[in-house]
């Protein structure tokens, strides 16, 4: 079996957000499969969309696994639905924890379920900065390497928090 080194950002701002990015580490950890290889330091941003919620904590954790990516969607989701994940419809409404491929080595995938790189990579302040703190040389397939994705991407109110 091929293993593949992959991305995934993880975003709260509900139920004591650091936490859920904590214990969310460690469950990914857990995962058969995975091995972890780097995780960013924690990040606060603003919200994207409603407004009328708190800031979001985020990091971008590496990991090393066999599990193919419909595989790993699958396991973050349900990891997603253990820390008390409610679907809303309201589109990026408050959330206990998100948890997105951002990279699944250098594959684009275009499933329904699933699409790799994250559309939103280049765009994110909180994705991006993150990512390159663990992965400055990474190039991202069909965008380029991190230099030039930061140096287009305003920080939009990010802050590193303190250990
Ligand atoms: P956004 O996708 O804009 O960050 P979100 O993370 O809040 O918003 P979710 O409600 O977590 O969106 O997921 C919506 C759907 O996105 C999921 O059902 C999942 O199948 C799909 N999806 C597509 N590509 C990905 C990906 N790379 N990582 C995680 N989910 C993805
Ligand atoms: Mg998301
Ligand atoms: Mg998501």
């Amino acid at each position: 079996m091929t293993n593949e080194i992959a991305y995934i950002g993880l975003g709260s701002n509900l139920a004591t957000p650091k936490t859920q990015i904590n214990t969310a580490q460690q469950a990914i950890n857990g995962l058969e499969g995975v091995l972890e290889l780097a995780f960013s330091s924690l990040y606060r941003s603003t919200p994207m969309g409603p407004q009328d919620q708190p800031d979001y904590v985020n990091a971008v954790m590496a990991i090393e696994t066999d599990l193919s990516a419909i595989e790993l969607l699958r396991c973050l989701q349900k990891i997603e639905l253990d820390h008390g994940r409610v679907r809303k419809d309201e589109r990026w409404g408050a959330r206990t924890l998100d948890l997105d491929i951002l990279l699944y080595g250098q594959q684009m995938i275009d499933l329904p379920d699933l699409i790799v790189p994250h559309y939103g990579l280049a765009e994110r302040a909180f994705v991006l900065y993150p990512l390159h703190e663990i992965a400055p040389e990474l190039k991202v397939p069909g965008l380029g390497g991190m230099a030039e994705l930061i140096a287009s991407c305003p920080l939009d109110g990010l802050v590193k928090l303190p250990l």
